[in-house]
């Protein structure tokens, strides 16, 4: 029925309230429903199992992921962890080794406790990815980009090798977002989010999302969802709704504002690299081309050492240093002392997770100002 994404973001999930006509999809506060006697009620009983305004927040960002079902939860980790009670113990997951430090700490710190296993791959290897699979590998785990490095997985290989070993791919888009990335379309089972980030957009809110485009895994989702309860309120719900509305005109935004930084920083000298799949020089630019539609607002660069790392977070100004991306202000981070902590220093390393690496959440103000207050800061550093 709609056919753009914009209009998709505005409209699916989202039909004016039948009794008031409210534009808005209203905010149900509410834990329970009156019924109209035993065994007979409106189809809403409890609200961990049901409640209107996530139902039309869920049916949104299914329509925008092109799946079937979504569901959401309390945090983008409580998504990923939802996810990881479709497996039982004895079951073996091939994970990327360049995530997300908290995905890795859940994987490594807690679901091993219950006999799941894990092999740590370099998601834009094949044949490391083949060589990994064992009888009992039951899912192919990546995130593209990657949180920091921005490498990319080739979804439509990593989907290939899951189906032959009748394995589920689950894609973590939260770098993306829908609006530049769609993984079920290039063959992943589940896609999921934290809706912190790009979705929400606002730096106001800890959400996750998680959509498929299989009817056995949404019914077990679904239990999990409600059996296990990882559910969000539903006033983040619906914040969630009234966000995803800009979505398309938000990332739009990051994008342009970020490809001109990335450019502008590619030949400064105070920079020993940069890490962004819109640069030609990207070694996965072309793969980037093929299977994004655009390139998001997250750089990261390198500038050689924790002091230079530490003075350029100072002297930022517009920039705000601190956790969480993909709000509308720009925010850096540095992903060793903050978000990457967990993962062990050797593994750190080897991926190019140095201490003088920093990360960029490119935000939507005037790129003048966020041209300004880059170039002043790095004046700091040479
Ligand atoms: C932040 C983040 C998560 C965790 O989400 P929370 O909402 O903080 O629980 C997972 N994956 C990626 C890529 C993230 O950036």
């Amino acid at each position: 029925m709609y056919i753009g994404f914009a209009t998709k973001a505005i409209h699916a999930g989202q039909e004016p309230d039948e009794l008031t006509g409210a534009v808005t999809v209203p905010l149900y506060q509410t834990s329970t429903y009156a019924q109209d006697e035993i065994g007979k009620h409106k189809g809403f009983e409890y609200a961990r199992t049901q409640n209107p305004t996530r139902f039309a927040w869920e049916e949104n960002i299914a329509t925008l992921e092109e799946g079937i079902a979504g569901f959401a939860f309390g945090s983008g980790l409580a998504a990923i962890d939802s996810v990881m009670k479709l497996l039982k113990s004895g079951d073996h997951v091939v994970m990327a080794e360049d995530m997300y430090g908290g995905t890795f700490r859940l994987f490594d710190k807690i679901l091993t406790n219950f006999g799941l296993t894990f092999t740590a791959v370099d998601m834009r290897d094949e044949q490391a990815i083949k060589a990994a699979i064992q009888p009992n590998t039951k899912m192919l785990y990546t995130e593209t980009p990657t949180n920091p490095m921005m490498n990319l997985t080739d979804l439509r290989m990593v989907s290939a090798i899951a189906k032959s070993v009748n394995a589920w791919m689950v894609v973590d888009n939260t770098f993306a977002s829908p609006y530049f990335q769609k993984p079920i379309t290039l063959g992943a089972d589940m896609v999921l989010h934290s809706a912190t980030k790009y979705l929400g957009g606002h730096s106001d809110l800890v959400h996750g999302v998680v959509v498929t485009n299989s009817t056995e895994i949404a019914e077990r989702l679904k239990f999990i969802q409600n059996a296990a309860g990882a559910i969000p309120g539903p006033f983040e719900c619906w914040l969630c709704l009234r966000s995803i509305k800009t979505l398309a005109v938000r990332m739009k935004q990051h994008t342009e504002n970020a490809m001109k930084i990335a450019a502008m920083l590619e030949n400064n000298p105070a920079i020993k690299a940069i890490y962004y799949p819109g640069l030609p020089s990207h070694p996965q630019h072309e793969l980037a081309k093929q299977q994004m539609s655009g390139f998001g607002g997250m750089i990261s660069i390198e500038l050689g050492s924790l002091e230079k790392a530490v003075a350029f977070t100072k002297n930022l100004n517009v920039f705000t240093l601190g956790e969480s991306l993909g709000g509308v202000e720009s925010l850096v981070c540095h992903p060793v002392s903050m978000t990457h902590g967990s993962i062990p220093k050797e593994q750190r390393e080897r991926l190019g997770v140095t201490d003088g690496l920093v990360r960029l959440s490119v935000g939507i103000e005037d790129y003048e100002d966020l041209q300004d207050d880059i170039l002043n800061a790095l004046k700091h550093i040479s």
